[in-house]
């Protein structure tokens, strides 16, 4: 037997049905999209405003790029650290309502980085059961005692608070959850953190930009300040269509991370001339509400369509739409009777999500057009009735 027998474990996996194959996107992003020399259009990307292809957010960044240069150079700690980044820091602590933000180099880098800043062996960590890959493993690597709680549960949450004698207690929640596309009860989570002395971390990667009377996010539309949620992290490759992410919070937490977070000290920088684009979208974001007012009017037409047209949609009501399949054959037959009409959904299967809750996770965002949706809704209609119906008979 020869323990590094990679074509076998690799042969399993797609026997199970869970094996990946990627896309060549040859476009830039938007509702339509070149993928493999053929055009679809694109219900999987979480460019949920469109603005990952603005045409001022590109502006912003070829002109930071031909005055600053293209990489970040050094971590931020050395020299890497750019005006760019820092304005960028300052202007996403005042969006977001908080008195200091420090930015990260991606999202799963802020979500290890804060917490095994945070915590360690003496600490207890409580995560949603359905939290984001990257705050579980961040959970893990902390060394904090870890307690997985039933989703949204916050009576399950509130048994396990009572059992730990830990001396740091953190509960740590999506906003709004990345596969299911519902809202964590955050106003709840807040009154528990605070009679257990805790405290709450947000993951804000689908709701920041989207949800709040400003966009700041799922804190904004709950109305919780930076007492409320002390640690608040959000993406920028998402809604605002750049990349890298930020910690928002208390002026000690930032300085706490810029000192002990491993993951920003030991990586380079982003090209400041992302945090120069980002500081565009942010801009856009803030003038133009009309970017989220659509996207709700989408969601809403696509969930009023489904419903009439007998598709079981879980009960989310942001950009997330996925429609549950069960098993991961079901997904893929999904996927692919929808590629064949045009259209590209991907099919969430294990370990994105649990066994035999397998989907496909529908994106909409606010560059689609009322006649894409409704095509959507057409070719699912016509795919379910291929694929699901035919295999249960
Ligand atoms: C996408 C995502 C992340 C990771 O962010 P990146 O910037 O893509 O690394 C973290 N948390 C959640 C909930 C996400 O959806």
């Amino acid at each position: 037997m020869n323990a590094f027998n990679l074509t076998s474990t690799l042969d399993e996996w797609d026997k199970k049905h869970l094996y990946r194959h990627r896309h060549i996107l040859e476009s830039h992003q938007g509702p339509v999209i070149q993928v493999d020399g053929k055009h679809y259009l694109n219900f999987c990307s979480n460019d949920y405003l469109g603005l990952a292809s603005h045409p001022e957010v590109i502006a912003t960044f070829q002109q930071a790029a031909n005055l600053y240069g293209v990489g970040g150079g050094a971590s931020h700690l050395v020299v890497g650290h750019h005006r760019l980044h820092h304005e960028l820091e300052e202007r996403l602590a005042e969006f977001t309502g908080r008195p200091s933000a420090v930015l990260f180099s991606s999202g799963y880098m802020a979500n290890m980085g804060v917490i095994t800043a945070l915590l360690g062996k003496k600490d207890a960590i409580f995560e949603d059961r359905l939290n984001h890959a990257s705050l579980l493993d961040a959970g893990r690597l902390s060394g904090a005692r870890f307690h997985r709680y039933l989703h949204c549960n916050v009576n399950n949450l509130q048994e396990r608070l009572l059992e730990t004698t830990a001396r740091r207690k953190m509960i740590v929640t999506d906003g709004v959850f990345s596969m299911d596309g519902n809202c964590a009860p955050l106003t709840e989570l807040v009154q528990l953190a605070k009679q257990n002395h805790a405290w709450l971390m947000v993951d804000d990667a689908h709701g920041l930009g989207v949800l709040g009377e400003t966009g700041a996010g799922s804190t904004e539309a709950c109305q919780l300040s930076a007492e409320d949620v002390p640690v608040l992290m959000g993406t920028l490759g998402k809604a605002l269509g750049t990349m890298g992410a930020f910690v928002a919070g208390s002026k000690a937490l930032t300085e706490t991370l810029i000192q002990f977070a491993r993951t920003y000290m030991f990586t380079t920088a982003l090209p400041p001339a992302v945090a120069a684009a980002t500081l565009t979208s942010l801009k856009l974001v803030a003038q133009q509400s009309w970017r989220r007012e659509k996207l709700t009017a989408l969601i809403t037409r696509f969930r009023k369509a489904a419903k009439a047209s007998g598709l079981s949609l879980m009960p989310s009501l942001t950009a997330i739409q996925p429609l549950l399949t069960d098993k991961p054959e079901a997904a893929m037959a999904m996927h692919q009777a929808l590629k064949s009409q045009g259209i590209l959904v991907s099919a969430i299967r294990p370990p994105s999500v649990p066994t035999n809750a397998c989907r496909l996770r529908i994106t909409l965002s606010a560059a689609h057009t009322e006649a894409q949706v409704d095509r959507l809704i057409e070719a699912l209609i016509y795919a379910h009735h291929h694929v699901i119906q035919e295999e249960v008979l």
